[in-house]
C-alpha cells in the first residue's frame, strides 16, 4: 500500500463547506503536511504541529463483531489465534485514514490475563501485539503507538492495588519500549489517579510523547469526583503531551466535556468518542436501553441500532476540529467506514475514499444520463 504520509501535501481545512451523506467525493486530496524533517514523519508531535491526527482504537468491538474475540472479557486471543486478522484489521483502518498503528495491547495487561487464566501468555501476546502492529506502522507510514489501559483494579484506598497497578503499567510499557513505539496512549481510564499512574510510567521508563484519555462513566466525573476538566488539567501539570477523552461516551454526550477540557489546558486535547448515539439521560453506551427489547441493557452485544451513521462522525470531526481538538478518533463501535468519515471530515482523501459514496449512478436515486427514465420515475416508491 502506498504510504499516505508521502501522499498528503497540505495541512487540514477541516470540511470546508461540505455536508456529510451522500455527495462527498469532491473532498480535496489534503492531510498533514509533509513532514519537513526526517524522522518527523514518526513525531506524533510535529504531527500535531501541523494539522490534526486520526487515531482508530476500538479494535475489541470489531474483532468480536468479525468473529474472532468474544465479548465480556474483551481480552484479544485473537493475537495468537489469527494474527493475520488483527494485521488486516490495522491495514483497514489505516487505509480508511487512520494515521497511527496502534498495539492491541489493550487489555493483555496482568490483570485481565489472570481473569482469563492466561496469566503465562501475558509476555508473548504482548510482543505479538506490539510486532503486529509495528510492521503494519513501518509499511505504511503511520505512528506506532504503544497502548495502556484501564487495570480494573485500582483502588486508592488499598495500597497492595497501586503497587499491583504500577507493575502493570511498568512492564507495559518496558515491552513497548523495546519494540521501538513513536509514542504512548492511555486509555479509558475512569480514575484520574491511575491516568497518572500511567503517565509516570511512561515518563519514568521511556522518552516519547504522552497521550491521556480519560473514559467518562454516566456522571461525567472521574471515579474520585474530578471535573474531566480539572483531571485533564492535572495531567498537563504532570507532563502528558495529549490529554482528553476516549469511549464510553458517544459524539453527543463527549462534546460538552471536551469544551470544558479545550478551555482549562494548554496542549494538544484528545477525543475519541464511541460512535453511538448516547443521550443525556443515557450518556454513556454502558447505559443505553433498548426500547424495543424490555428496555434492557444494549451494552455490549445489542448496540446495532443506536450507531453513529458517517454523517454524525463527520460533523463530530468537523465541530472538535473547529474547537481546537488534534487529536481525533472513534473508539469500541468504530468501524472502517467512521475512520473514513472521520479522515474526510478534515477534507482528506485516503484510499478508501476511492469508494465514498456517489449516487449519481444508482439504480433508482442516479442522476447520470445512462439512468433509464423508468427508473428515476419509481424513485418515490423504491
Ligand atoms: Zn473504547
Amino acid at each position: 500500500m502506498a504510504s499516505p504520509a508521502k501522499k498528503k501535501t497540505k495541512s487540514d481545512k477541516p470540511g470546508k463547506g461540505r455536508k456529510s451523506g451522500h455527495a462527498r467525493r469532491t473532498a480535496a486530496p489534503a492531510g498533514r503536511a509533509t513532514p519537513a524533517r526526517a524522522g518527523a514523519e514518526r513525531d506524533l508531535m510535529a504531527r500535531l504541529a501541523q494539522g490534526a491526527v486520526v487515531c482508530a482504537e476500538g479494535y475489541v468491538f470489531e474483532l468480536e463483531r468479525r468473529g474472532y474475540l468474544q465479548a465480556g472479557a474483551f481480552v484479544p486471543e485473537v493475537l495468537f489465534e489469527h494474527p493475520e486478522v488483527v494485521e488486516q484489521l490495522h491495514l483497514d483502518f489505516v487505509r480508511a485514514g487512520s494515521d497511527v498503528t496502534q498495539a492491541l495491547t489493550y487489555y493483555v495487561h496482568r490483570e485481565k490475563l489472570r481473569v482469563i487464566g492466561r496469566e503465562k501468555d501475558l509476555v508473548p501476546m504482548n510482543r505479538a501485539a506490539l510486532n503486529i502492529a509495528r510492521r503494519v506502522a513501518r509499511r505504511t507510514g503511520t505512528l506506532f503507538a504503544g497502548d495502556l489501559c484501564n487495570t480494573n483494579i485500582y483502588d486508592p484506598a488499598d495500597k497492595a492495588s497501586l503497587r499491583e497497578v504500577e507493575r502493570i503499567f511498568a512492564e507495559q510499557v518496558g515491552w513497548a519500549v523495546e519494540a521501538g513505539v513513536d509514542y504512548f496512549v492511555a486509555e479509558t481510564i475512569a480514575w484520574a489517579g491511575e491516568a497518572l499512574m500511567a503517565l509516570a510510567a511512561i515518563r519514568k521508563y521511556s522518552k516519547v510523547p504522552a497521550v491521556v484519555t480519560l473514559g467518562m462513566h454516566q456522571e461525567g466525573l472521574t471515579r474520585e469526583g474530578l471535573t474531566p476538566a480539572e483531571a485533564c488539567r492535572r495531567l498537563e501539570g504532570a507532563g502528558a503531551d495529549v490529554v482528553g477523552l476516549n469511549c464510553h461516551r458517544g459524539p453527543a454526550t463527549m462534546m460538552p466535556l471536551l469544551k470544558e477540557i479545550r478551555a482549562a489546558v494548554k496542549c494538544h486535547v484528545a477525543a475519541l468518542p464511541v460512535p453511538y448515539r448516547t443521550t443525556p439521560g443515557q450518556p454513556s453506551f454502558m447505559a443505553l436501553t433498548d426500547p424495543c427489547c424490555g428496555d434492557r441493557r444494549a451494552f455490549p452485544v445489542g448496540l446495532d441500532p443506536f450507531v453513529a451513521t458517517r454523517s454524525e462522525i463527520f460533523d463530530f470531526g468537523r465541530e472538535a476540529y473547529g474547537l481546537g481538538i488534534r487529536y481525533l478518533g472513534v473508539c469500541c463501535g468504530a468501524g472502517p467506514h467512521h475512520i473514513r468519515a472521520l479522515a474526510e471530515s478534515l477534507g482528506r482523501h485516503p484510499p478508501a475514499s476511492r469508494y465514498s459514496v456517489d449516487m449519481s449512478k444508482h439504480a433508482y436515486f442516479g442522476t447520470d444520463k445512462k439512468i433509464r427514465k423508468i427508473q428515476t420515475d419509481y424513485q418515490d416508491k423504491a
